[in-house]
Order: C-alpha cells, then structure tokens, then sequence
C-alpha cells in the first residue's frame, strides 16, 4: 500500500514551510506517510482540483494565488471558509473534494497561546490592511464577540468595502488618521505585507499605544518584524506572525493523518532555524 500524502499547492511554492512542518509531525507521531510542494501556474488549479480524487494524494493545503479557485471547485466547505471565499485545505469525503480556511483557527491559536485573554478586554481592535488575510482576522475577531473594529488600509476603498462586508461593528478609518485610531484599539494587527523581508516595515508610531495592547504582527519573514521590536520596547504585548503558520496546520494533519499534532517549542525552533537560514 502507498503511504498517505498530502501536498501543498500555490505559484511560487518554494518560499513555503509546510512541508517542513508536516514531515516534522510525520516523524515525531511515527506515522508512514509525506507532504510534498508542488508548483502549480496560476489558470492551472482549476484542472487539478478537477483531477484531484484520482491524484493519489489524500489531501491538501491551497496558498496563493489559488484559495479562491479551491474555494470554487469544492462541494462542501466549513462555515469559515463559507464566510470568507477562500479555501486553504482540501480533502476528500467520498470521492468529493471538501474544503476549509484554517487560517481563522491559526490567528486565533496563536493569541491564545501566546496573549492569554487577548479576547477579554474591552473588545475593540485595529486592523490594518484589507487583503484575504484581513478578511480572516476580521472574521476571527467578530467570532470572539468584538465589538469595534477598525479597518486602515493604503487603498481606502479597499477597508471601506471590506467594512460593509461585514457590517456589524466593522468601520473603516483613514490611514492617516492612524495616530488617533492607536490609542483606542486592545488588539492592533498587521495584515499588510509591510515589514516582510524585502519589502519596506510598517511605519507607525506606537506612541499613542495604550500599556497592555496586544500588537500582533502576522508577518513571520523576519521572525521579528520592526513592528514586534518597537512593541517589546514599549512592553506592550507582541505577538509574532510564525504561530499563526505553525496553527494554521493543525485541522489539515488531523484531518489527513488521524491524528491532532501539538504545535512544540521544538517546531517552533525548527521552523525558525529553517527562516534564519534562508534570509
Ligand atoms: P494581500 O491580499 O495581497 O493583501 C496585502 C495587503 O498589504 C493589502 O492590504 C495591501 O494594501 C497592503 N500593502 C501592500 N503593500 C503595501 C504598502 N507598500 N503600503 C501599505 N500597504 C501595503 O495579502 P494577504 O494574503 O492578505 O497577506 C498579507 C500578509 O500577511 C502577507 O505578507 C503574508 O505573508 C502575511 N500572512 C501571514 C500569515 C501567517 O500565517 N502568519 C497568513 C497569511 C498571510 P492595498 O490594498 O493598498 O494594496
């Protein structure tokens, strides 16, 4: 019999860890099986989710540019991924591809290992950027009973069609007008790609920041961000973007292999080793 194995899709896929972090939980669990990379070009993912029950592999995970073809091609999906248009792990029942966003439970394992009672404060929260990722955080924060939260992005239409999406408690806020936003916010969370290796780092002062914020960063390439750095400095509560990766990987295995892997400080090492060594 052929060891089960699952595979990640997206273009380019060099760049991605998850292979690292499935063959890490293979072997620590003793389960015979593999989780390969494979590229596939954007206009390609539409035939490989068509081909997908008679691929041989048991399952997968979907990254850009292909969340929102999965999220098409699939006959059933979780409520989360529902919500959000965009699928990041396939599997299937029956000979059907269904499908999830993991990404939901991944932001909001990592606060709650990291910030215990993140959620209990005063229930209000900034988010910037307006991308996939913003949607899932927007969705995750509304999931635990926020009840403000707001939404700066460069590109204003982008939050302000993003806030009437959601409606209920979602509002849209200049970019300029961050300075007075900080300060009222429990939770400020980076969803824009500013502060990734080779791009420029999110510039805002945290001056205004309230003692006790969390600021959660979701970028992981550098493992600390300029953002994280200036929160330590200010003993706020920082919270870095590799836990999201590593929880976001969890329902994907269990669902695959039958068993729930426990995100380690030893993964946690293993992954952040494997980030130093490519930057
Ligand atoms: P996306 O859909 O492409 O959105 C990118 C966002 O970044 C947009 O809001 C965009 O604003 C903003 N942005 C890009 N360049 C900017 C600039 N120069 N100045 C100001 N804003 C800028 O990407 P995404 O999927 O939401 O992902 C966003 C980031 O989150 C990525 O860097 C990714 O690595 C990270 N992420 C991390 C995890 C994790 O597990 N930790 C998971 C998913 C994503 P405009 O609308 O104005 O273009």
């Amino acid at each position: 019999m052929i060891d089960p194995t699952a595979c990640i899709i997206g273009w380019p896929i060099d760049h991605s860890r998850s292979p690292l972090i499935h063959r890490h939980w293979l072997s620590e669990l003793g389960i015979a099986g593999d989780y390969v990379a494979l590229p596939v070009e954007p206009g390609h993912a539409e035939g490989f989710f068509r081909a997908f029950a008679e691929s041989g592999f048991v399952g997968g995970n979907v990254t850009a540019p292909h969340k929102e073809a999965a999220f098409r091609a699939v006959h059933a999906m979780d409520d989360n991924a529902a919500a959000l248009g965009a699928v990041n792990t396939i599997w299937l029942d029956g000979g059907q591809l269904v499908g999830a966003n993991t990404d939901v439970h991944g932001f909001l394992a990592n606060l709650d290992e990291c910030a215990p009672d993140w959620d209990k404060r005063d229930g209000s929260a900034l988010v910037l950027g307006a991308g996939g990722v913003a949607r899932a955080v927007i969705w995750g924060l509304l999931g635990r009973d926020f009840e403000s939260i707001r939404v700066a992005n460069r590109t204003a239409e982008r939050a302000e069609t993003l806030a009437a999406q959601f409606g209920r408690g979602v509002i849209p806020v200049e970019w300029a007008d961050l300075p007075e936003t900080l300060g009222q916010a429990s939770i400020i969370v980076n969803c824009t790609s500013l502060g990734m290796e080779n791009n420029p780092p999110l510039e805002i002062g945290l001056e205004p920041v309230r003692p006790g914020t969390v600021v959660n960063d979701l970028i992981y390439v550098p493992l600390e961000t300029p953002l994280i750095r200036d929160a330590k400095n200010r003993d706020l509560v920082a919270v870095g973007g590799l836990g999201m990766l590593l929880h976001q990987a969890v329902p994907g295995f269990q669902k695959w292999f039958g068993h729930r892997p426990v995100v380690t400080d030893e993964l946690r090492r293993l992954v952040a080793r494997d980030i130093l060594a490519r930057s």
